[in-house]
């Protein structure tokens, strides 16, 4: 079978390039090449009573299948160069922001319309930072929710399916070069294409590893972010979520002139459980439906760690402290800030008693065997800190959970096309480690989509 283009991956990079194609030119033989399910039967087995913790599906239903890792998420559209990805360092900071206010018109047009988008431009919330030694970060949020970003990638399918052959459950095994194009190999079938656009996320990151090295594409390690999500009352925090719903706040430690973030910032939200290739790991996610929300916030705080020399593996590392908070708590630990800095582990009854009530269910327990000292001080000097510009944050009853941690693809050399050495072939989104987020990773499928139109019309 022939395609003009083949997509490997239908999360938001895949799906924004598809959109942009066959909107560009009807005629377009488009195919997309997916390891999951389609949307509808995306449906994690986790149910809370038969089955209780992951089962290791081929294909993990919250990470893969139409939507990507983003199609459960809080649906939080970052519009900045200032986090997300490295995109604008490739395409240049203008095209990036036009190409992410463009993603939102279309996320508008499809069921996100309605929707609010927070903006930190003429927030008195910087000044407060800045005098309390902490940066906020620039940017505009458009806040989906889990409930309308699954509406919206309902509409973008229904949009797509008859243009575009959507090829579920095929993970696709190799990429070989052709004198004019690429061949595809999946488990079933084997595909021609003229271009090729790779756009894997998180959960290709291994695959993406491979045929990097059996093309001689050249990589290089990324970071690796580290920490805890904090939870606590939501009136704690409401004076800056109500405005800018999600800010991004930067700390450099006093000890270890470290930089510890705030990331992924969810009013009235839960906390949740994350599967990494079998390793559980915590996030949080929110919904634009009142009626779904809880009376806390959530949000991590990251340090972010890179190897080089002569250890490389930043991930190994982070996978390495995910795995002795499993291996301690069966899970996610959850500690309260007062147990942590008196140097004791919580128990059922603290937790029980505590003023937060605790929107997921996590095994009590001490983070301070299970994370590096230098992290740890430094999450508690953050804490500390934004307790100045958040009073309450620093309470006894504010609750961590452990460990949070953002795994990021190896970085692929591409080129200001977002091209691989190898003309045809591009590499895309958080598969490519060049972004690490919605936004950037769809705007990524948007512009490598124009710039294989510009050669095609
Ligand atoms: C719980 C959670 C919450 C999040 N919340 C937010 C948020 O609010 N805001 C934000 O900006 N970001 C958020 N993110 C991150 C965001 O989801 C990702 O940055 C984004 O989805 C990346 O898009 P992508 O298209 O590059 O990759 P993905 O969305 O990961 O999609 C890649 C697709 O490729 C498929 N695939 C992988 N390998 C193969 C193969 N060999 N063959 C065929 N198909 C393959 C996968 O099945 C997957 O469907 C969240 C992530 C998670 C997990």
């Amino acid at each position: 079978m022939k395609y003009d283009v083949i997509i490997i991956g239908a999360g938001p990079g895949g799906i924004f390039s598809a959109y942009e194609l066959v909107k560009g030119n009807s005629n377009l033989k488009v195919a997309v090449m997916e390891m999951g399910n389609p949307l509808e039967k995306r449906k994690c087995p986790i149910d809370g009573e038969k089955i209780k913790t992951c089962i290791n599906c081929k294909h993990c239903s919250i990470m893969s299948g139409f939507g990507g890792a983003g199609a459960f998420s809080d649906g939080k559209y970052n519009i900045t160069n200032d986090f997300g990805g490295t995109l604008c360092e490739y395409i240049g900071q203008e095209t990036a922001i036009k190409l992410m206010q463009y993603v939102d018109d279309i996320n508008m047009t499809h069921g996100g319309e309605g929707t609010k988008l927070y903006t930190t431009a003429g927030s008195n919330i910087s000044k407060l930072c800045m005098q309390n030694k902490l940066k906020l970060l620039n940017a505009s949020v458009r806040h989906l929710g889990t409930d309308k970003n699954y509406v919206v990638l309902q509409n973008l399918y229904a949009e797509l399916k008859d243009k575009v052959d959507f090829h579920f459950l095929s993970p696709v095994k190799t990429i070989e070069k052709l004198e004019n194009g690429y061949k595809v190999v999946t488990e079933k079938d084997t595909y021609e294409c003229i271009k090729c656009i790779v756009s894997v996320g998180r959960s290709g990151s291994k695959w993406v590893e491979d045929v990097c090295r059996d093309l001689e594409i050249e990589t290089q390690s990324n970071r690796v972010d580290i920490g805890v999500r904090v939870e606590l009352p939501a009136q704690i925090f409401s004076h800056l979520t109500d405005s800018l719903y999600e800010s991004k706040i930067v700390y450099r430690t006093e000890k270890f002139e470290d930089n510890v973030r705030t990331f992924c910032m969810n009013p009235y939200g839960r906390v949740v459980n994350e599967n990494t290739n079998g390793i559980i790991t915590v996030n949080g996610h929110s919904f634009e439906d009142p009626a779904q929300r809880t009376q806390n916030t959530n949000f991590a705080l990251l340090v972010s760690k890179h190897f080089s020399e002569p250890f490389k593996d930043s991930n190994g590392y982070g996978e390495s402290i995910a795995r002795l908070s499993n291996m301690l708590g069966g899970g996610v630990i959850v500690q309260r800030f007062g147990d942590l800095v008196r140097g004791r582990r919580s128990n059922r009854k603290r937790i029980a008693e505590s003023f937060c009530i605790p929107t997921l269910k996590a095994e009590p327990g001490d983070l301070s065997l299970v994370l590096p000292k230098r992290i740890l001080d430094g999450i508690i000097e953050m804490i500390y800190a934004l307790d100045r510009v958040a009073p309450g944050t620093a309470n006894d009853d504010t609750l961590l959970y452990g460990v949070e941690v953002k795994f990021y693809n190896m970085e692929v050399k591409v080129d200001e096309h977002l091209e691989t050495k190898h003309k045809g072939l591009y590499m895309i989104g958080d598969g490519s480690g060049v972004t690490h987020s919605l936004s950037h990773a769809s705007a990524s499928g948007v512009f490598v989509a124009r710039d294989i139109l510009s050669q095609i019309n």
